[in-house]
């Protein structure tokens, strides 16, 4: 059967909701659907997010330092099926802090979980890439049991907004590198700023000869 499946003008889609947490080098096209960000605050054990049970006066984390999770309903783009599916999408206070500005029904974002660099875990970036005005945008949904199966919490709710404050975000041309800007190393090594040890060298000669813990005594 043929259709258009770029419109969406044939019956309307029945699909499942489900959560969306970007893995490492994944990326995706949403259209936001929630007119805000809210969450809810937690505790990191070892390596493992845990929701705050402060309010039913039962956490065993308190008054460990909490963090913040947020969500929104979207419509996150399906390459391979040609289609727009219905998720909770999942982002950090750091994530959220840069799109709370422009954050709206609507707009849509691009959202991408670089690779790990040296086996450091990378921020998600997320870009604005325009609002749509759709008369006929799907409502916001519900996925709160989603989240509540997620972190095992059956009181869980997302009433929470990010107490990190806004990061302002700004999109302009990029004008001309300096002339004396040096030319960029191996990838991963572009950014390295001299370290304390070769400001030492150029300081006190070639290979400080033990210098180094003479003057520590000034
Ligand atoms: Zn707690």
């Amino acid at each position: 059967m043929q259709h258009d499946r770029t419109r969406g003008d044939a019956a309307p889609s029945a699909l499942p909701v489900r959560l969306l947490r970007l893995a490492d080098g994944q990326s995706k096209l949403l259209l936001a659907l929630s007119d805000t960000i809210l969450g809810f605050a937690g505790h990191w054990d070892a390596k493992t997010f845990q929701s705050c049970r402060g309010r039913q006066g039962r956490c065993k984390w308190c008054p460990g330092p909490t963090s913040w999770r947020g969500y929104f309903a979207a419509l996150a783009w399906d390459g391979e099926e040609q289609r727009w599916q219905p998720v909770g999408v999942e982002v950090s206070e750091a994530v959220e802090a840069t799109m709370r500005e422009q954050f709206r029904r609507g707009t849509r974002w691009h959202l991408q979980k670089p690779w790990p660099v040296r086996k450091r875990k990378q921020p998600v970036i997320a870009t604005l890439r325009g609002a749509h005005e759709d008369p006929g945008l799907a409502a916001a949904f519900d996925f709160l049991p989603l989240v509540r199966s997620l972190y095992q919490d059956p009181d869980l709710l997302l009433d929470i907004p990010n107490p990190k404050p806004i990061v302002t975000v700004i999109a302009f041309e990029q004008p001309a590198a300096p002339e004396e800007s040096p030319r960029p190393g191996p990838p991963g090594q572009a950014e390295r700023l001299p370290t304390f040890k070769a400001l030492d060298r150029e300081r006190f000669g070639s290979e400080g000869n033990g210098k180094r813990r003479q003057d520590n005594g000034k």
